[in-house]
């Protein structure tokens, strides 16, 4: 194993893609997993903090350590089972989605879950229960784990197989390789009435308990073997970016195709988006420094893809335009993507507007100010307009971009000194406490982590942030693992 302690060495790994640094003693490189099982293990005996690092490019601080040792999981980084026939692949949580990608696309299969971000960890994605565009059609990733191999804080193992073990009503109970038996009292808690939700625990009477773990942001447990689903490869795919005059023009045509798309379920010779993904005014602008092409005149642009088997393209076509233009879709500045290669530019375009918000704020030395609020579809505009009136009462620089086909829009905004970032997150406070008045949630994909837990608490409140503390203390009594994530010290005190 591999254990580093000068600053130099593991300084790349006290941060993450939202600017959000830390420290630790010494970071550890396990070369499989004995050897995770024997740091674990003697940090527990020895109480030592325990922080999980992926690929690093979390949004909320999860993996950035405070104190104790910083463990990456880079050296199980292999693929050990693809199964073309029965559509599964079996990997290490060290491999990188992008790898996955390309190895099972190569093959005919497909792996939905794509978090804008390829260079994370699969293991990183478990433990965030990443979504992204594709979440629209196909939800996030817990709807793709079949079986988790989670290693506890005391060494125990836990083996997960999905419809294999349901809490009994709020009871539930879970029994380790070597059959120490382990009881959770799973707490009432308030759901969101969104499509996405990932602040904190997934809790459910009589759920699976594999969705525990799944999205619990490394603070149960290390993942350490994953079996992932796989879907049949869609044989061809539509893509656009279509470009708007208005950005109301551009939010209707979103609202109809969301509509359009449910209600046609799998018939794919109807409108039938797989994502509607959304970029207001001050994103084009923001991007076009990039990307010269963006028309000077559009005020809004929606990336829209659909996946489809037969040959229907000329009926798709007629379709989606038919609705373009219905909407006042600027007809003369339609991007169609017409080769794979295309396909894949589109989703760079995407991916750049991510990647610049956090150039950004790296450059100015900031942490990253950035809502990952959603509410339920028919409040969506509601919270769309008050968000806009609040930033702009403040005179802030902002963009707006994102799921719109899942009501869930990221508003980032771009503070250029340290009294602006002090107004933003002033901002930002009021944007989550308005999002959970309208049935929203704080978090529909990043998570908590360490730099959303006011409003985690703000959401939830302080008795069922506790209750899900609690659960913790099942698996983890000494307080070890990610440490910081999710919860603060006095959570666990009931
Ligand atoms: C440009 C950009 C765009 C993004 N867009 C999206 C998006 O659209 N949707 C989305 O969901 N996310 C998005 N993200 C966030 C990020 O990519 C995901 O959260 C990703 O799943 C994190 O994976 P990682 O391997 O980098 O994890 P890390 O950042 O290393 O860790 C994330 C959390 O997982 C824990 N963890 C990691 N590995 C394990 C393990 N083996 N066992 C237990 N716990 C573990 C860590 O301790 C930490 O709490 C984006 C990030 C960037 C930079």
């Amino acid at each position: 194993m591999l254990i580093k302690t000068s600053k130099d060495e593991i300084e790349s790994y006290l941060v993450d893609a939202a600017n959000i640094k830390g420290n630790c003693n010494a970071l550890y490189i396990p070369g499989n997993e004995e050897e995770i099982i024997e740091v674990i293990k003697s940090a527990n005996l020895e109480k030592t903090k325990i922080t999980i690092s992926g690929g690093g490019t979390g949004l909320t601080g999860g993996r950035v350590p405070s104190e104790g040792i910083l463990v990456s999981t880079e050296k199980l980084n292999k693929i050990i089972e693809l199964n073309k026939e029965a559509g599964f692949v079996i990997v290490e949580p060290g491999v990188y989605l992008r790898e996955l990608n390309e190895k099972v696309e190569s093959q005919g299969l497909f792996y939905p879950p794509d978090p804008t971000e390829r260079d994370c960890f699969l293991g990183g994605t478990i433990a965030t229960n990443a979504s992204g565009a594709r979440t629209f059609k196909y939800g996030p990733t817990r709807n793709f784990v079949e079986e988790i191999r989670i290693i506890l804080a005391d060494g125990e193992i836990l083996n997960l197989k999905r419809s294999e073990c349901f809490a009994n009503g709020n009871i539930l109970e879970l029994k380790t390789e070597s059959g120490k038996l382990l009881k959770v009292e799973l707490p009432k808690i308030n759901i969101p009435k969104t499509t996405k939700h990932a602040a904190g625990y997934y809790i459910k009477e009589n759920m699976d308990a594999i969705d525990l773990f799944i999205g619990s942001e490394g603070t149960l447990g290390v993942v350490t073997k994953i079996k992932l689903k796989l879907i049949k490869k869609p044989a061809n795919a539509l893509s656009a970016v279509v470009f708007f005059d208005s950005e109301n023009s551009a939010l209707n045509f979103i609202a109809e195709a969301r509509e359009l798309s449910f209600s046609n379920g799998d018939n794919e010779s109807g409108i039938n988006a797989t994502c509607l993904e959304y970029f207001d005014s001050h994103s084009l602008q923001f991007m076009k420094e990039d990307l010269p092409n963006i028309p000077d005149k559009s005020k809004a642009a929606v990336w829209l893809e659909q996946t489809y088997n037969s040959d229907i393209e000329e009926k798709l076509l007629e379709l989606w335009f038919g609705l373009i233009l219905k909407h006042d879709g600027d007809e003369d500045n339609i991007w169609f993507a017409s080769d794979k290669s295309e396909l894949e530019k589109f989703k760079q375009f995407r991916h750049s507007i991510s990647v610049k918000v956090n150039e950004y704020i790296s450059g100015k030395n900031i942490s990253k100010v950035g809502t990952d609020t959603s509410v339920p579809h028919e409040k969506f505009k509601e919270y769309l307009d008050f968000m806009k009136r609040e930033v702009e009462s403040k005179n802030l620089k902002y963009v707006i971009y994102g799921h719109a086909g899942d009501s869930h829009i990221h508003l980032n905004m771009l503070p250029n000194n340290d009294e602006e970032f002090k107004t933003a997150k002033l901002v930002y406070k009021i944007l989550c406490k308005k999002a959970v008045g309208l049935g929203g949630t704080i978090s529909a994909e990043h998570g908590i982590g360490k730099l959303k837990k006011e409003y985690f608490i703000d959401m939830f409140g302080e008795k069922q942030i506790m209750e899900m503390a609690k659960i913790k203390k099942v698996f983890d009594p000494n307080l070890i693992l990610n440490f910081g994530n999710l919860f603060n010290k006095e959570h666990f005190s009931l």
